[in-house]
Formats: C-alpha cells, structure tokens, sequence
C-alpha cells in the first residue's frame, strides 16, 4: 500500500478528485508495495486502481492513457532500506557530535530502489533473494554500485561486512540479468589504491557493456571521522591515481570510442593540477556525484555570458566553499566584465565538519552568516543552492529566511551557477 502526499493539478488523479491521504492499494491486481511500483504499473494503456479513500471507502478507478502519463500522483516517502556494512570512512559518523543536523544525514541508506530512480550508490550487500528477484522482474537497469574494490579482501575490510567479498558473485548476477552499472570506488589511501585500484579497473573494464562507467572519487573525512583508521590522499597519491584512471582512459577511448573511467573533479583539486575540460567527462552523466561538476557550472556560466543583464555600479558577493573558490573567482572576472557589476569571491570556512570538508554544497547556515557578515553594504548575494533541501533549511537546521532576517540589508539568492540567477533578475 502507498499514502498519496500530494495530487498533481491538472493531472488525471486531479480529475478523478482522488484526496492526498488516501491508500493506492493495487494497480491491476498487482499490489502497491511502494513508490517504485506505483511509477512501474501506472505505466499502462489500462489501469485499474484501486484505492482505499481516508473515510475508508473503498474505489476501483479504471482509467485509458498513454502509456507515458503519470496519474499525478505523489506518494509519501518510502521507508528507506538501511545500510549493513560499518565503513570508516562513513559519512553518517562524519556528521558532528553536538550540533544536530536535518535528520536525513543521519540515515544510513543502502537503497536499490533509490539507486533506480535517483542514482544513489549502493553496495548490495544487503539484498534478499526477493529484493535480486524484483530488480530482475522489474528490470531495475542501470543501478549504480559502490565497488570500491574487485579484490573481496580489501573490500571486506573497507565494508567490514563477511557480504562485501561476495561482489563478483553480485555483478556475475546482475550481468547475467541484463542489469547494467555505473560503477564507483571511493578511494582510501592503504586501502583500495595503488594495485588494488590497478585490479579494480581491470577487473571492471574487462566485464564489457555490463559496467556502463566507473567513477573514482577521493575519500571525503571530517573532523569527526578522521580518527577511524582512514586519512585522506595526499597529493602525490591522487596523482598516482590519476595515472592508473589515464590509462585506462586511453584503452577505453581507443575501443569503446569514450573514456569510461572518470576521476571526480576532487581528485584534481586536492592533486593540485588543472581540472581537465568538458571533453574529459564525456556526456556529463555523473556530475551528481562529483564528477565534472565544476566543469559543469564553468561550460553552464560560459554560455549564458552574452545574455547577461547590465548591472553597472552593482556589488555582488559570491559566496562558495574553500576549493571552488579559485574557479569561481576565474568566472567572476568574466560576468564583472560582461554586466559592469563588482563582484566579490568569498570562500566560506566550514566550520561545522572542519577544514577538510571544502565543497559549498556542505557548508552551513552559520557558515554562510559568518561570511557573509562583512558584505552587509553590497547590493546582492548568492550562493550556491546545493547547501539548501526543498524546505530551504542548511544542514545546520538554519533556514534561508532566517539567514535572510539576519542580514536584512543584504538581497541573498540561492543560486544553481551564478549566472542562472543573474538572468532572472
Ligand atoms: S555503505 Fe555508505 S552508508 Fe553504509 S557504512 Fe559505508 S559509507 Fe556508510
């Protein structure tokens, strides 16, 4: 059974004045046992759903579509499937100890249908034969997989969980039911580097078409998790690392006609070397997860610098995290000359994870008040939008009219890129 949140207007749910509160049961004669189901039957010419209403009456709508029209319906939030493994480098035992943050970031999710529907990673190691049979039946293609490691060692040690050493038996199986991967390894120095990481992308590579791409991120430590056995790379390793992806990369290019294995643009800021362009990350599909982000936001401000609005004498202030800074910056220069406007780079300290957390999308409220206090005359402030959730709060439970209340004279604007939002002034 799934609870309506809400009712798309002018949707067919709408027309049929079916209320938020209400339980969508079984969509023909199939029970609904989540959202996953109900966006997988409602796919249909012909849907017979059946619904019990919050006074209890029963309903059985039989409804003629096309087959790509939603219903308009919301559901509420599944019950998320928690994660079994206990990694050290877990972000969950990164969050702070005394300050409590939205509740969401305490959830430790290990999720196939939300690596489904919205591409998180997931390790498989909590799946039940019910769980195998559903993303085969349902066909659940592509799923997006923390490998870390192909040798069942290193990566048992890294999941600390006896399932983690079973991930060629779990690929074997997904390949064998025409289930694809956008692979990950998140790279912990001592761990999974060096040759571990040679074998990882050998072993990934030669599985052929059933492993879409492979993405490799630096670990990501905070104060509160760098005491667990886990350091971050140094620059010397990630450069190391960059060899090994470079390699592959060649191999790829030459036979597959793209480049496969990606490094997130964290690897080259904390290895200190260029970001590499647009070419470097092929279609751009993995920028959720750090990889080609900034190159990203860079190709997104580029394009809509000759549609800028002029905004001579006006100050602006920038506001983003400690490694983005030199690239923003770099950008600034280039919208200052194409609006007249004087625009400020400011790189905001993360003072709830600690210095090692550099990314803006991480930072907090109070992060955000703190660096934007000696910018109170200028005339606008953005930042980027990444740090806020759909109800507008920071991590730190600091919502953006409260931010805003407490800066009254400054205009502060989340923003996708910058210019997106200059545009809609
Ligand atoms: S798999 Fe993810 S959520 Fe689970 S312990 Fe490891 S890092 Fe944390």
């Amino acid at each position: 059974m799934v609870r309506v949140a809400r009712v798309r207007r002018n949707s067919i749910a709408a027309d049929l004045e079916i209320p938020p509160g209400a339980a969508l049961v079984s969509i023909n004669g199939r029970d609904l046992r989540d959202s996953l189901d109900l966006r997988f039957y409602e796919a249909d010419a012909e849907v017979v759903l059946a619904v019990s209403l919050p006074d209890a009456q029963s309903i059985v709508y039989e409804i003629e579509k096309h087959p790509d029209e939603s219903l308009g319906l919301i559901p509420e939030l599944d019950k998320v499937r928690r994660c079994t493994n206990a990694c050290p480098f877990c972000f969950v035992k990164g969050n702070p100890k005394t300050t409590r943050l939205r509740q969401p970031l305490y959830v430790k999710d290990d999720d196939y249908r939300l690596s489904f529907m919205f591409g998180h990673y997931v390790t498989l190691t909590n799946l039940r034969d019910e769980d195998w049979e559903r993303i085969f039946e349902q066909s659940l293609t592509p799923l997006y997989v923390s490998v870390h490691a192909t040798d069942p060692d290193a990566r048992l040690r890294m999941l600390v969980n006896p399932r983690a050493a079973l991930i060629d038996e779990h690929l074997d199986r997904l390949s064998e039911g025409s289930i694809q991967v956008h692979a990950q390894v998140v790279l912990c120095p001592g761990m999974n580097d060096g040759q571990i990481l040679e074998r990882t992308v050998r072993d990934l590579y030669s599985r052929g078409e059933d492993i879409i791409s492979l993405s490799i991120v630096p670990v990501g430590l905070t104060d509160f998790n760098s005491d667990r056995g886990v350091r971050a790379l140094s620059a010397e390793e990630c450069i190391e690392s960059l060899a090994v992806i470079d390699a592959i990369r060649e191999r790829a290019s030459v036979e597959l006609g793209r480049a496969w294995c990606y490094a997130a643009d964290e690897m080259f800021l904390q290895a200190g070397v260029d970001l590499p362009g647009p070419d470097y990350f092929d279609d751009h599909q993995l920028v959720a997860n750090g990889v080609g982000a900034v190159s990203a936001l860079i190709s997104a401000v580029r394009a809509d610098l000759p549609n800028l609005p002029a905004l001579p004498g006006q100050r602006i202030v920038l506001v983003t995290g400690t490694s983005m800074r030199p690239h923003l910056a770099g950008l600034a220069v280039e919208i200052a000359r194409c609006t007249g406007a004087s625009i400020e780079t400011v790189a905001a300290r993360n003072a709830l994870y600690g210095p090692m957390v550099t990314t803006a999308g991480l930072l907090a409220g109070a992060d955000h008040a703190r660096a934007l206090e000696p910018h109170r005359d200028c005339d606008l402030a953005l930042f980027s939008r990444t740090a806020l959730n759909d109800q507008d709060l920071f991590l730190d439970d600091l919502s953006l009219q409260e931010l805003r209340r407490d800066l009254p004279e400054l205009r502060i604007l989340p923003s996708e890129h910058v210019t997106d939002t200059l545009l809609a002034l």
